[in-house]
C-alpha cells in the first residue's frame, strides 16, 4: 500500500491546525454573541418590565382600592391591551393565584409554559425560547407585594438571523482556511519534497554502489547540512571501498606470488635432487664394480677419472645450489667498490684463454674504459660463467668477441660467439634454474642450468640489466648493463 506522502501529510497537518484555530475562535465568538444578545435581551425585557410594573402599580394605587386579585382580575384586561400596543408585543397579565387575568390578544391561541408561570409566582424572572419566540415571564411587584405575573411574547427572529449569519459566515472562514492551508502547504511541501526527493536519489546511487555524484543541494538549512553530510559519507565509503580493492588485489596478487614461489620451490627441489642423483649413481656403480674387479688397472683408472669429475661435478653443483638459495633468501656478501671493468675483463679474458687456444677458438676483446660500481667477486663470477658458456656451445674453430662500452650512466658488456646459438623464444627461459635447451649437449659439457640463473641474480644484485640480443653472424649474444661510478661531488 502507498503511503500518504510527506507533502499531503504536512498540508494535511496545517490545514487541521489551522481549522481547529478557526473553530475555537468560532465558538468563542459564537459564544460572545449569544451571551451579548441574552444579556441585550434580557435587559430590554426588564426595562419593559419595569415600565409596566410601574404604569399597572401606578393604576393600582390610584384607583378604587381593591384587593390586589381583584384588581387585576377587573383591569388586567384593560392594561394588557395597554401595554401590548405601547410594546407591540403579546402581553398576558395574571394574578397572584396564577389565574389569567388579561391577554392583549385575546382571539390568538396562547401556549402559556406552567413550569415559567410557578416561578414568576415565586417573585423570580423565568423565561423560555421556542423557536424564534421569547416567552417572558415576570413578577408584578406592587408597594403591598406581588400583585400577579406579566408575561411578554417577543419575536427573537431577527437575533435568531443575525446568529445564522455569523455561524455560515465563520463556516466560509473555515472553509477557506482549510483550502488556502492546503494549497500554501503543498507549494511550500513541493519545493521540500523535491529536496528530499534529490536526497533520497543520492542515497539511492550510494546503495547501487555508484559513488560518481554530489546530491548537489544548496541550501543553508538542515538539508543542506543533511545533504553534506551524505555527500562525505559517500566519498568515505568511495575512499575505502578503494582502499579495500586495492588491498584486495594487493593480497590475491601476493597470494598468486606466493603459490608460484611454492611451486618454484618445490620444482628447484625435485631438480637438485635429480641433479645429484645421477653423480651418485656413477660413484656408487664404480664403487660396486671396484668391489667385484679390485685388481683390475684400467677400470681403476677409469674409476678415478670418472669419480673425480663426478666428485667435481657434485661440488660446483651444491656450490651453485647453495650460493643461489643464499642470493634469494639471504643478505649476502655484497661489498659494492670501485672496479676497472677494462681490467677485469681482460684479466677474464686471460684466464679463458688457455681452453679457447685447446679448442681452436678465436677470443677478441674490444674493451673500451669503464669504472663500474659493483662487488668484484660477482663480476668475475658473472663473465667467467658468460665465457665458459660462449666455449661450451661454441663450434669448432669458431669465434668469441668481448665487447665494452660506455652508454649514458651505464656500462654495457656484450659477449658473442658464434656457437649453436638459442632458439629466440627460449631466451628468457634460460635464465631459469636448471633450464637446459638441450640436455644432452648440457649433460656433456658438464652444465646443470643453474649458470644463468645465478648470473641473472649477480647481475641484479649490482643494479644492472642482463638481456640475450641477436647476433649477426648466428650464434649468442648476452649484453649486460652495469651502472657507472659516479664521484662523489665535491660541495
Ligand atoms: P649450463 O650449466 O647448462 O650451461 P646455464 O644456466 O649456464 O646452464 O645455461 C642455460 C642453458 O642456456 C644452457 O643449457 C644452454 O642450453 C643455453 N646457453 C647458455 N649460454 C649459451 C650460449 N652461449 N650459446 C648457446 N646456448 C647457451
Amino acid at each position: 500500500m502507498r503511503h500518504l506522502s510527506l507533502k499531503w501529510k504536512f498540508s494535511a497537518f496545517i490545514a487541521i491546525l489551522l481549522l481547529g484555530t478557526v473553530g475555537i475562535l468560532s465558538a468563542l465568538v459564537l459564544g460572545g454573541v449569544s451571551s451579548y444578545q441574552r444579556e441585550q435581551l434580557e435587559q430590554d425585557m426588564a426595562r419593559r418590565v419595569q415600565s409596566a410594573t410601574t404604569r399597572i402599580t401606578q393604576q393600582y394605587v390610584t384607583g378604587t382600592r381593591v384587593d390586589a386579585a381583584t384588581f387585576m382580575q377587573l383591569q388586567g384586561q384593560s392594561l394588557a391591551m395597554e401595554l401590548g400596543a405601547a410594546s407591540g408585543l403579546r402581553v398576558v397579565l395574571f394574578d397572584a393565584e396564577g389565574r389569567k387575568a388579561g391577554d392583549s390578544l385575546p382571539l390568538v391561541e396562547d401556549t402559556g409554559e406552567a413550569d415559567l408561570l410557578g416561578y414568576a409566582l415565586q417573585n423570580r424572572i423565568a423565561y423560555a425560547t421556542e423557536g424564534d419566540t421569547l416567552d417572558y415571564y415576570a413578577p408584578l411587584t406592587g408597594t403591598d407585594g406581588q400583585l400577579g405575573v406579566i408575561r411578554y411574547q417577543a419575536s427573537i427572529s431577527d437575533q435568531r438571523a443575525f446568529y445564522r449569519q455569523i455561524v455560515l459566515l465563520l463556516t466560509f472562514v473555515g472553509i477557506g482556511v482549510a483550502i488556502i492551508s492546503i494549497a500554501l502547504g503543498l507549494i511550500y511541501m513541493n519545493r521540500q519534497a523535491a529536496a528530499i526527493a534529490k536526497l533520497k536519489a543520492a542515497t539511492d546511487r550510494i546503495r547501487r554502489g555508484d559513488y560518481s555524484a554530489d546530491a548537489g543541494l544548496r541550501r543553508r538549512d538542515e538539508l543542506g547540512e543533511l545533504s553534506h553530510g551524505i555527500d562525505a559519507m559517500r566519498r568515505a565509503i568511495h575512499v575505502s571501498l578503494e582502499a579495500l580493492g586495492a588491498e584486495k588485489s594487493n593480497m590475491a596478487a601476493a597470494l598468486a606470488r606466493l603459490q608460484q614461489l611454492e611451486q618454484q620451490q618445490k620444482q628447484f627441489i625435485g631438480n637438485v635432487s635429480h641433479e645429484l642423483k645421477t653423480p651418485l649413481t656413477t660413484i656408487k656403480a664404480y664403487a660396486d664394480l671396484l668391489g667385484m674387479y679390485e685388481d683390475d688397472p684400467d677400470l681403476m683408472q677409469d674409476a678415478r677419472t670418472t669419480i673425480a669429475k663426478e666428485a667435481d661435478r657434485l661440488h660446483d653443483l651444491l656450490e651453485m645450489v647453495l650460493k643461489l638459495a643464499a642470493l634469494e633468501k639471504y643478505e649476502f656478501n655484497h661489498q659494492p667498490e670501485r672496479v676497472d671493468l677494462q681490467a677485469l675483463l681482460r684479466d677474464v679474458a686471460e684466464r679463458m684463454k688457455g681452453r679457447t687456444d685447446k679448442l681452436g677458438i678465436a677470443l677478441h676483446a674490444d674493451l673500451q674504459p669503464a669504472i663500474v660500481w659493483a662487488d668484484r667477486e660477482s663480476l668475475m663470477h658473472i663473465f667467467v660463467n658468460l665465457l665458459d658458456n660462449a666455449i661450451k656451445y661454441n663450434r669448432p674453430n669458431g669465434s668469441i668477441t668481448i665487447g665494452c662500452r660506455i652508454a649514458g650512466n651505464s656500462a654495457e658488456v656484450e659477449c658473442r660467439d658464434t656457437g649453436i646459438g638459442i632458439p629466440t623464444k627460449l631466451r628468457e627461459r634460460i635464465f631459469e634454474p636448471f633450464y637446459t635447451v638441450n640436455k644432452d649437449r648440457a649433460r656433456q659439457s658438464g652444465g646443470s642450468g643453474l649458470g644463468l640463473a645465478l648470473v641473472k641474480q649477480l647481475v641484479e644484485k649490482q643494479q644492472g640489466t642482463i638481456v640475450v640480443c641477436e647476433a649477426p653472424e648466428g650464434g649468442s649474444c648476452f649484453v649486460i648493463a652495469l651502472p657507472l661510478f659516479r664521484e662523489p661531488s665535491c660541495t
